[in-house]
């Protein structure tokens, strides 16, 4: 095949990090769509938002983000639960590899406002979480001394606790997808080092212009985190949406904790709390975070991603009047100023000590360290009709497309929405393929793992 000959597939999926990788593997087991593509603008996968490094690699279930309704947790958990069982199998099957590991996982409330609510909370939560159990002061002690070391003994400790914390290298996840995939579909066709840089939808097929020459297909599926409502923007698609692109940083210590233990989130921040926890391929490096910072950049540390933002976001009256709406919020303001401190030198690490310390009370300054060139960011969305701040993924429907835009917890949901979306794909072909929807909840939904 030449550079300058058309590459023609039914459906091209756009972008290769964990949404779009698990895409592929969906589509790969669970269907005969054959003719399928996938186009990353980098020479791997899984190299941005999924990188290990750039996310806090939490499986979220819902159990201990006390930001969740009981609504959206539910919706979260069978999600993760697909992830979890894919997981689990995939350590029986691939030992080699290790994609995950396990630790116990706890939300931890101070203080007797915090304390009361965790409680209260437990009430409605604890019916969907049956591993979740509460705990007090003592158990709190031995399961993670440093919690309660040098702690005010007065001060009223309660928490939810849960073996099942999940930590992944959803890069990892995102190659271990393409390489099942490789092997149930050989057909398949892979382009790394390719980058959309235009896509025409020509009313019988669509048309992708890359560096690497023209793609065509009759179906598409874009998948390129904050650039995908760039790309659909481009299209005429999701005009009311802006994004607050979040960029999230991360301190090491030493081994302080020995599983993950999660501070009590706002209800209203739709970001993931703050928290401690075992470092996915190191258990003796401890990562506090992430922060949230709004940044000028679609994608993180790519400055050229800089006018890309700029034309997402869209500096008019209504994206104004939006952003003003948020930050009238006391809440919403004071976190997105303390958080703006955070990556600052000198001031930024003593600011975040003290976030730390309601987790680690005796941490030192000395025992941190700001972890450099780690953390991506989250395209979170602006819904500019309602002038709010949306709590995680969106996705939007054209003309045989669709596009995922996803911030935290994307990683954990990928399953759940290459679900979603391959069944949506086979409403596109009108019968022309299908998708074993059955087959996939009884690997992946109706399974004991
Ligand atoms: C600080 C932080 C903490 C987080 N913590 C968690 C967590 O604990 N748990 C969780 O579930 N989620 C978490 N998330 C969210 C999670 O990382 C993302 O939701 C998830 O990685 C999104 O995967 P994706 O495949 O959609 O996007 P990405 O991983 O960003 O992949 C998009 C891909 O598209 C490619 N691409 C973009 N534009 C083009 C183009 N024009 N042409 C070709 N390719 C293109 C990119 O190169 C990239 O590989 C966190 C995110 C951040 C930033």
């Amino acid at each position: 095949m030449t550079g300058n000959e058309v590459k023609k597939y039914d459906l091209i999926i756009v972008g290769g990090g964990v949404s779009g990788t698990a895409i592929l593997y969906a589509l790969s087991k669970y269907s005969n769509l054959k003719s399928v593509c996938i186009i990353e603008k980098y020479a791997g996968f899984g190299r941005v938002n999924s990188s290990h490094n750039m996310n806090s690699q939490t499986l979220h279930f819902g159990d201990i983000e006390t930001n969740y309704t009981f609504e959206k947790a539910k919706n979260v958990k069978l999600y993760a639960d697909m992830v979890k069982h894919f997981l689990e199998h995939e350590k029986l099957i691939n030992t080699s590899e290790k994609i995950f590991s396990k630790y116990s996982k706890m939300v931890l409330a101070v203080g007797s406002q915090q304390v009361q609510v965790l409680r209260e909370r437990f009430k409605t939560f604890g019916t969907l979480f049956p591993n979740l159990r509460e705990i007090e002061k003592d158990e709190i002690g031995k399961m993670e001394p440093r919690v309660l070391e040098g702690r005010d003994p007065k001060q009223e400790l309660f928490a939810l606790v849960t073996e099942d914390g999940y930590t992944v290298d959803f890069g990892r996840l995102s190659r271990t997808f393409v390489d099942h995939a490789k092997k149930l579909n050989p057909d398949i066709s892979i382009h790394l080092s390719t980058k959309l840089e235009k896509i025409e939808d020509l009313k019988t097929h669509y048309r992708i212009q890359t560096n690497k020459g023209i793609f065509e297909s009759e179906a598409v599926v874009i998948a390129s985190g904050g650039h995908s409502i760039k790309i659909a923007k481009s299209l005429g698609y999701g005009k009311k949406y802006s994004i607050l692109s979040m960029a999230g940083s991360f301190y090491t210590s030493h081994k302080v904790l020995n599983g993950k233990v999660y501070t009590m989130q706002e209800e209203k921040l739709p970001f993931a709390a703050i928290h401690g926890d075992p470092e996915v391929h190191n258990a003796n490096l401890t990562r506090f975070g992430p922060t949230a910072k709004a940044i000028f950049l679609l994608e993180r540390y790519n400055y050229s991603s800089f006018f890309e933002y700029l034309s997402v976001f869209g500096f008019n009256f209504r994206t104004v009047i939006s952003l003003l709406n948020i930050v009238s919020d006391t809440v919403i303001l004071k976190y997105l100023l303390h958080n703006f401190l955070y990556d600052m030198p000198f001031i930024g690490k003593r600011a975040f000590l003290k976030e730390i310390r309601k987790i680690v009370p005796k941490i030192k300054l000395d025992e941190i360290h700001y972890a450099k060139h780690v953390g991506g960011t989250r395209p979170q969305i602006i819904n500019n009709e309602t002038k709010k701040l949306e709590m995680g993924e969106a996705k939007l429907i054209g003309r045989n497309i669709i596009f995922n835009i996803t911030p935290s917890p994307g990683a954990s949901t990928c399953l759940g929405n290459a679900f979603a979306d391959s069944k949506k794909l086979m409403e596109f072909f009108e019968g022309k393929f299908s998708f074993d929807s059955e087959a996939f909840e009884k690997d992946l939904v109706n399974t004991q793992g």
